[in-house]
């Protein structure tokens, strides 16, 4: 194939010579014809060709033209099979043979359809090894042809600025920046984008040298109330769609009770609703706030609850709780170093404070590496493991008191945090 598109390049870049490329295209063709076989009704067509090209019936822009019918043909075959390979995992390519490839794509002169589709293949080539460039290059291939998506069989419009213009380069965590944030890995989320305008086809995490946290560096980060939540349904029942067992909160609850006796329990993104329903079960008295406005209408009416519709970042209260939960939240805001701040200000002298959050050095990560779901999930901004986060939970006079791992989400885990005692 290498080969091949090598050919096809030199024979397009070179002024043509009938006499000269002759055997080159007889050859190429051939080459072609093997490969390709019936796609586009290339054989049926080309027949035809092969025999006028083998008497010398044609004249030089004839040839030249059928040359560059059977390179758009054979090179939107390329880029289909790569693609189809490298979704089954069985594409096997050097990184020289990329860079031919990539560069015959870049600078091949192909339908915008079928470069759009060769740059994007060999993007995701790149994605652990060189992920900035693969970020950069699943941008190009979205530029070159905006529908990109769409011969995905994904209903997705590439609008360029509007999902790239936030970009991060500090660390949310640390405030670390320069040389200390390097790329980590670009994650390919065009197919989870169907009817879902909201985010660029390509992630970029980026890893903080001097905290060890993960950052995304293109984050559509003004759009965290329309990004987040709609976890309720507007469904013919009348009812709260649990999303996990209830009796997954049991244990969970049961520690709190061991902590703490206060009842004063606030919420922080209530999700489907299922743990505030849960702590209404074991009596404590309820208030959450939550940034989705239809979730917050939506729980508040069917618990009877105060779910006030806010973002956390903005809420501002000198109340005192003796229970505040932040449930599979801290992944999803953009400065949590100063959410946990403002948090721990709102927890009384013996509050409990329960984090549910995906930690980047869980088992699940170390077994499953880049399969895992962590790197793909659309909405999430941010990962912590559980010594980076005992790291700033410590400078802000916190301890984690017990550590659990998630029985609801793989790979996150569960602390139970107190003030430190002085
Ligand atoms: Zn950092």
């Amino acid at each position: 194939m290498i080969k091949t598109l090598k050919c096809l390049q030199q024979l397009k870049e070179t002024p043509f010579d009938i006499s000269k490329d002759k055997p080159r295209l007889m050859g190429l063709y051939d080459a072609i014809h093997k490969i390709a076989n019936d796609k586009n009704g290339f054989v049926r067509q080309s027949s035809g060709m092969m025999k006028a090209l083998k008497i010398g019936k044609l004249s030089e822009s004839e040839e030249k033209n059928w040359l560059n019918y059977a390179g758009e043909i054979y090179a939107s075959y390329a880029a289909v099979k790569m693609y189809e390979e490298s979704q089954q995992g069985t594409l096997r390519i050097s990184a020289e043979e990329l860079e031919q490839v990539l560069s015959f794509y870049l600078n091949g002169r192909c339908s915008k359809e079928v470069t759009a589709i060769g740059i994007y293949v060999c993007a995701q080539q790149m994605n652990e090894e060189n992920p900035m460039q693969s970020y950069e290059l699943t941008k190009k291939a979205f530029t070159v042809y905006p529908d990109l998506a769409s011969l995905l069989g994904v209903k997705y419009r590439y609008k360029g600025k509007v999902t790239e213009e936030e970009l991060t380069e500090v660390c949310p965590w640390c405030g670390s920046k320069g040389e200390d944030i390097v790329p980590y890995y670009c994650s390919p989320q065009v197919m989870q984008l169907d009817n879902n305008q909201s985010f660029p086809p390509a992630k970029l995490w980026m890893k903080c040298r001097h905290c060890g946290n993960y950052f995304t560096f293109n984050f559509p980060k003004s759009n965290v109330g329309i990004i987040n939540g709609h976890y309720t349904q507007e469904g013919k029942e009348k009812k709260l769609q649990n999303k996990f067992s209830l009796d997954n909160y049991n244990s969970i609850f049961n520690q709190f009770k061991a902590l703490t006796s206060g009842a004063d329990y606030l919420e922080i993104g209530t999700g489907t609703g299922e743990m505030l329903a849960v702590a209404l079960e074991f009596g404590y008295h309820v208030e959450a706030i939550e940034i989705c406005q239809e979730d917050a209408e939506r729980i508040s009416s069917f618990l009877g609850v105060d779910v006030k519709w806010c973002d956390i970042a903005e809420y501002e209260t000198d109340k005192q709780y003796d229970v505040i939960v932040m449930g599979d939240v801290l992944e999803h805001v953009i400065e949590p170093a100063k959410i946990l701040k403002k948090v721990k200000k709102m927890l009384k002298k013996d509050g409990v404070l329960w984090i549910s959050t995906p930690n980047y050095n869980c088992a699940y990560a170390r077994m499953e590496k880049f399969s895992h779901c962590m790197w793909h999930a659309l909405n999430h901004y941010t990962y912590v493991s559980f010594e980076s986060l005992n790291e700033v939970l410590q400078s802000i006079d916190m301890e984690v008191i017990h550590y659990d791992m998630s029985a609801r989400y793989i790979g996150s885990m569960e602390l139970f945090i107190k003030h430190q005692d002085k």
